[in-house]
């Protein structure tokens, strides 16, 4: 059965192509009915803090993607990487190198000034340790092989071939027995029963690395596939500015998280012309083949029109404990049971128009906002002296309405509209202003049955001067 995994570097935030490999991951393993592993690569000790731990793990459980077992940590099993380095080393796969740094360093710059590409020549390949130097801690290197060629099958890219001139006699394990990325990746690789290993083509020539330890072991290899990286919608390489940011970024700028994982499968995965694809569809159609082998591009207008998508659909009452933080942040208060109904019953006018969470918020506000109202600019110049004698006879039929709902309201102002001979709408714009301080705002009938009949009135009575 499958096994993937997921094998971060908990060196900063889980960025978004970080969140994308997850998710094809994830994905995959649960197409598949098997298991996605989570392996947390902390062996670089300097790099490496919890809090970036955290971030990753709340990023995927942010996303969704719930890992399988107890998330692995890398550092914790370098006595067993350190093992099969000296298995190696027992079984002539490896052995021992005794270079100083100043000798390697002399290497180089020999090779570098006569053109050739830098590279441990082997010197310590077939060497006796009886050779080795006084108080010089050796490495374990790969024996790796010389001629031939290293063939890689990869799910993404297809067949890619490298010289095994090309790579030269990695180091294993350290001199202070620590091991390297390289071997600690494949060990646990191995250990954990890894079928399938998908990542970021960055990772590639690392690959052919790799294959020659799993060939030294004589274990069998994963297959791999290695996703192009995300660019800027620029066709750059994804800064900042294009949306590398890390997860819960998105969080904050107001994305829901069914719509971060709807964007990332399509960005470099698709099915047919498909742009909308639930988490349950996905997960019956996902596929490593469907992944293409170029660049995709971060589009955030792409991410808006699916996050407006989603927030239509989404529960009105779970909007609502979305919006509220920001609300009473805003608002410099907490919100009362009373405000959270109200905003529930808004609910459906307000979603319609927003694009992320933020929006919606802001969108909002204007049923909790204390009066009397700040108007934004268009508003106020509604609110002229025709604006408020019109409004002054809307109050009136309005404190007389028994029946303070919209389809009510719309009538009152559609007879009055009749009797001045005006435009229905030409006669709610001004009521709209005074209602919610702006020009735009869900159908205002609705509003004014919501806010109710006093607070109707109350904020009409405000425009007056
Ligand atoms: N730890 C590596 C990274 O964060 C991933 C290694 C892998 O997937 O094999 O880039």
């Amino acid at each position: 059965t499958v096994v993937t995994r997921f094998a971060p570097s908990p060196t900063g935030f889980l960025h978004i192509g970080g969140g994308r490999t997850a998710l094809f991951n994830w994905l995959y393993a649960r197409r598949m009915g098997g298991t996605f592993l989570l392996r947390i690569e902390d062996t670089d000790r300097q790099r490496s803090t919890d809090a970036a731990v955290d971030a990753i793990l709340d990023g995927l459980k942010w996303l969704g993607l719930d890992w399988d077992g107890e998330a692995v940590s890398q550092f914790g099993r370098k006595d067993r990487h350190a093992e099969v380095a000296h298995q190696m080393l027992a079984a002539g796969k490896a052995y021992r190198c005794y270079c100083s740094p100043e000798e390697l360093t002399a290497m180089r710059d020999a090779q570098k000034a006569s053109g050739q590409p830098m590279r441990y020549d082997g010197r310590w390949r077939d060497r006796p340790d009886s050779d080795a130097p006084e108080g010089v801690a050796p490495v374990i290197r790969l024996k790796a092989p010389q001629e031939g060629e290293t063939v890689l099958k990869d799910l993404v890219q297809g067949e890619v071939t490298v010289q095994n001139a090309q790579l030269d006699d990695l180091i294993l394990l350290r001199a202070d027995g620590t091991p390297t990325y390289l071997l600690a990746v494949v060990v646990d690789d191995h250990d954990m029963g890894v079928t399938h290993v998908v990542r970021g083509d960055d990772h590639l020539t690392n690959t052919f690395r790799q294959i020659q330890i799993f060939n030294a072991m004589g274990w069998d290899l994963p297959q791999f596939g290695h996703i192009p990286l995300i660019h800027g919608a620029d066709g750059a390489k994804l800064s900042k500015r294009h949306g590398a940011l890390g997860v819960d970024a998105y969080r904050d700028l107001g994305y829901l998280p069914e719509a971060v994982r709807n964007y990332l499968l399509r960005l470099g995965w698709s099915h047919g012309d498909d742009e909308i694809i639930s988490t349950e569809q996905a997960i019956e159609w996902f596929n490593l083949e469907g992944i293409g082998r170029s660049a995709s591009r971060f589009d955030f207008a792409k991410l808006d029109s699916l996050n407006a998508h989603y927030m239509r659909q989404a529960d009105d009452s779970r909007l609502v404990g979305l919006i509220a933080p920001r609300l009473e942040a805003d608002l410099g208060r907490s919100l009362t049971d009373a405000d959270r109904d109200l905003l529930t019953r808004a609910m459906n006018g307000l979603k319609q128009r927003a694009r992320t969470v933020v929006d919606l918020a802001q969108s909002a506000r204007f049923y909790l906002a204390p009066r009397p109202l700040a108007y934004d600019d268009k508003a106020a110049a509604l609110l002229d002296d025709k604006g408020r004698a019109t409004l002054a006879e809307l109050a009136v039929r309005f404190a007389n309405e028994v029946d303070f709902t919209a389809a009510a309201l719309e009538a009152q102002v559609r007879a009055f509209a009749e009797e001045r001979g005006e435009k229905l709408g030409k006669l709610a714009q001004p009521l709209r202003a005074a209602l919610t301080g702006s020009t735009v705002s869900p159908p205002i009938f609705e509003v004014a049955e919501l806010l109710g009949r006093d607070e109707t009135l109350a904020r009409i009575r405000d425009t007056a001067v």
